[in-house]
């Protein structure tokens, strides 16, 4: 199928990109690295009368490390993240997941902001933002705003992004000496989006763990935490921890999996990464 007919616009700058947005109230679509937007054009899923092109915008992109936090461009795309030395040092839960996205071809493309704002209930990252408890810098008409990741995630495919926003930046807590991280996924093929996966952080406590961020994606609607799970494993009960997650998940049948399926593999992932989370970083 091709789309339906749409007008393109360059933005010239985020502002450019809000008026432009402004014009066209809920018919316009940002385009980034156009590999989840193209697709639902072309299956004629959205039809915006608009696109308005984010590629041109210098300064959309880009990854920094400052005032303990890493700041990841908007317009980074997913292969910048896999290779850059600050992404695998101070934030290495992204490091580990950004692989799994795709192939080499999407990740040239993807971006990370695409992504976060994409909000796919299947998608890697979303998962890694909330484990990480990170926020999004977003930029509207009424000026910038923070979110916290604990608050973005609304619904299927929806997200506090309004109608005239652009997401700019995502942060994260840059890893310290007892970040501990740990991150896995079930794919039917390397590269598909992911059954089921798992990305959680804690800090080192002695021997133990504390403060267990548990985010599993492609269980619900969103990108989840397994509260009850979080604190069994921060005891130090795994077992107690994976029976948590009968009252932490709900997750449906879907096309790659029934929801019995899904849990038992729930269990089978918090055991592997909370293996990961117990060994230190070197
Ligand atoms: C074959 C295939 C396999 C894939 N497999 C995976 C996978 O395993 N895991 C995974 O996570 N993803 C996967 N993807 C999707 C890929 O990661 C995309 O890069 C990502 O979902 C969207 O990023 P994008 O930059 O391409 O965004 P686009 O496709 O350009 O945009 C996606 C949506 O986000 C909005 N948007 C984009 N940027 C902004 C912004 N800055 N502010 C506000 N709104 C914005 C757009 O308007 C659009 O609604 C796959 C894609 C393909 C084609």
């Amino acid at each position: 199928m091709k789309p339906a007919p749409f007008a393109y616009a360059k933005a010239r700058s985020v502002d450019h990109a809000i008026e432009l947005l402004g014009g066209m109230p809920g018919e316009a679509r940002l385009l980034a690295g156009g590999q989840s937007l193209l697709a639902t054009l072309n299956m004629r899923l959205s039809a915006p009368k608009l696109l308005i092109d984010l590629n041109g915008i210098g300064g959309l992109d880009g990854i920094s490390v400052k005032n303990g936090q890493v700041e990841i461009g908007a317009l980074t795309r997913h292969a910048d993240a896999e290779h850059s030395s600050d992404i695998a040092k101070h934030a290495p839960l992204i490091a580990m997941a950004v692989p799994h996205i795709g192939h080499v071809a999407i990740r040239n493309r993807g971006t990370l902001g695409g992504s976060i704002a994409f909000a796919d209930p299947a998608a890697e990252l979303p998962a890694c933002l909330l484990a990480l408890g990170g926020e999004v810098e977003i930029a509207g008409a009424k000026g910038k705003r923070t979110v916290k990741s604990d608050h973005f995630f609304k619904g299927l495919f929806e997200t506090a992004l309004g109608s005239q926003d652009v997401l700019t930046a995502i942060r994260v807590p840059a890893a310290t000496k007892n970040t501990r991280v740990g991150f896995a996924e079930f794919a039917r093929r390397h590269g598909d989006y992911a059954m089921i996966g798992l990305a959680a952080t804690a800090r080192a406590d002695g021997r133990g763990l504390a403060d267990v961020r548990l985010a599993y994606f492609g269980v619900d609607a969103t990108a989840v935490r397994a509260m009850k799970a979080e604190a069994a494993l921060a005891s130090g009960k795994l077992d107690d921890a994976v029976k948590q997650l009968a009252e932490d998940l709900d997750p449906h049948d879907d096309v790659q999996a029934t929801g019995a399926a899904k849990k038992h593999l729930a269990g089978v992932l918090l055991r592997r990464v909370a293996k990961q989370l117990m060994e230190a970083r070197p």
